[in-house]
């Protein structure tokens, strides 16, 4: 499957001198570090989303950061871009290889590197894997809160970068919140530490959802919190999707803040069913999961008002989980959704825009309009809580024109995500998915100010080239496309 969104890339790449550049990394890096062959690349050459790929000159699997200094080295005296890797789960092309730059994947630094219980911290390399934190930290009675659906593979490095959301984020924040410190390796080759407590512009700030364009965090050190005494999980059903749309914003607006709040619709709820058999209502229009935490007497009362809440909203049915064995078979059905929907169709396209909780009903009715207009199926599962929507476009990527219209489709909701008030990604990243709109969201100004903190970061643009921010020129070229269209 290859996708056309982005084919008229860039400013192309200057030509590498590959040999020279290979004898340069033979010297610094052990044998099996170092992969070169086209077999040996092909793993690498897309992320989770496979519209774009690309084989890199070669791949580097560093296992220390000394190994990672000297690549950068090497790379900044022959002007190679590099791209950094972690576990490649990113679902908009971030770390997509660029053709005349190096890959450097960071697997091999994996090491849970101390814990401090009482300080409620814990000092880790970027290859570690999100779930891996709160497995190493769980005999503290502590855990690590941002938890992508991704979370048994996807690292703490991608994360970072991506500043990674999940179903719990809405009341614990996303990775932006939960760390407290970043050691990056600037392209200059200087290791520089980012902490929550640094004076001055918040630069720990900018460079977590930087996607990978200032710098390659190189240690992480996160917030953990306390594993909370109780949690009730209810599986909430409704016969429209208007009714479960409308409780979602009327429980936030009466000051409930669950752990977390995932919606998702018949389409999605009846393949996460068929897939996880969670116990989920096959006929009803929509569902809510909604998790409480905290002391027993507070996880009590807010239930009681969530309930009422719930009913006021027009709930048809609000069963509460009876043990934990039940309540993982909840989660289980929503963490599975992605590929449960995958079963559908040969192909599907996840999107993630965020909206004002208010437009959910609102956003939903276009999509489903929109839906109907390219003739694509599409199934919806998301953080309803924190209004981050992610559509899944289903299609068949050997029919022709399908994933076109995917795509089209896809850019559609996320220009309406902007025209409702809201952005266009909560929690994937831009990467190169998302460069056409960045010029919709963003007037010139600002994104002459992204391309200005781009440079005194990365002065000569060799860290992740083409992604993120788009050039001037593919701004005229797209709003120019739009407005066609509109005439
Ligand atoms: C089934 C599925 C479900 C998902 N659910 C969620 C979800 O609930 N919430 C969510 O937020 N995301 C979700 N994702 C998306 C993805 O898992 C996240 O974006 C994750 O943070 C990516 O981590 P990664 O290690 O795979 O990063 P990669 O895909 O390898 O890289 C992502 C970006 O980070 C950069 N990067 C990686 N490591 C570093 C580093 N050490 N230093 C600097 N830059 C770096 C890369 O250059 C790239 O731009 C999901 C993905 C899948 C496939």
């Amino acid at each position: 499957m290859t996708g056309n969104f982005d084919q008229k890339l860039d400013d192309a790449l200057p030509a590498v001198d590959r040999t020279a550049l290979i004898r340069a990394l033979a010297a610094v890096l052990p044998a099996e570090s170092l992969l070169i062959e086209p077999e040996q690349l092909r793993p690498f050459e897309c992320d989770g989303l496979p519209t774009v790929r690309a084989l890199p000159l070669v791949t580097v699997l560093p296992d220390s950061v000394a190994q990672v200094q000297a690549v950068v080295s090497c790379c900044r005296e022959l002007g190679v871009p590099i791209v950094t890797r972690g576990a490649g789960t990113g679902l908009s092309c971030g770390a997509t290889p660029v053709e005349a730059g190096v890959l450097l994947v960071t697997s091999r630094l994996d090491a849970v590197l101390s814990i401090d219980a009482e300080a409620r911290l814990a000092r880790v390399q970027p290859g570690v894997r999100n779930l891996a934190i709160s497995d190493a930290v769980a005999e503290h009675g502590l855990f690590y809160a941002p938890d992508p659906s991704s979370q048994l593979a996807c690292s703490i490095g991608g994360n970072v970068a991506e500043n990674a959301g999940g179903v719990h984020c809405l009341k614990y924040g996303l990775t932006i919140n939960n760390v407290h410190s970043v050691t990056v390796l600037t392209m200059d080759g200087e290791l520089v530490e980012l902490t929550v407590d640094d004076l001055g512009p918040d630069l720990l700030a900018a460079f977590i959802g930087s996607e990978g364009l200032f710098g390659i965090a190189v240690e992480i050190t996160v917030k953990l919190l306390p594993t909370p005494p109780a949690v009730e999980t209810l599986l909430v059903a409704f016969d429209s999707v208007a009714d479960c749309s409308r409780a979602v914003s009327t429980t936030i607006a009466a000051g409930v803040i669950p752990a977390g709040m995932e919606m998702m619709d018949q389409t999605a709820l009846q393949a996460a069913e068929d897939f996880a058999r969670a116990g989920y209502p096959r006929d009803a229009a929509a569902i809510l999961l909604v998790e409480l935490d905290g002391h027993a007497s507070s996880v009590a009362a807010e239930r009681e008002v969530l309930e009422q809440l719930m009913r006021g909203a027009g709930a048809t049915s609000i069963r509460c989980a009876r043990d934990d064995a039940e309540r993982e078979l909840f989660w289980k059905g929503r963490k599975s959704a992605f590929p449960a929907v995958a079963r559908l169709k040969p192909d599907y396209y996840c999107m993630d825009g965020t909206i004002p909780r208010a437009a959910i009903g609102e956003v939903l009715d276009y999509i489903c309009e929109r839906s109907e207009y390219y003739d694509l199926p599409v199934a919806n599962v998301f953080h309803a809580g924190d209004g981050n929507l992610h559509p899944l476009i289903l299609f068949d990527a050997n029919l022709p024109g399908a994933l076109e219209k995917a795509e089209r489709l896809g850019a559609d909701i996320l220009e309406k995500c902007i025209t409702l008030g809201g952005t266009i990604t909560g929690e994937h990243g831009v990467g190169r998915e998302k460069i056409n709109q960045m010029a919709v969201q963003f007037s010139d100004a600002e994104l002459e100010q992204f391309r200005r903190l781009k440079r005194a970061f990365d002065p000569e643009g060799l860290l992740n080239p083409g992604k993120t921010i788009p050039t001037l020129k593919r701004c005229q070229e797209y709003r120019s496309i739009l407005s066609e269209r509109v005439a």
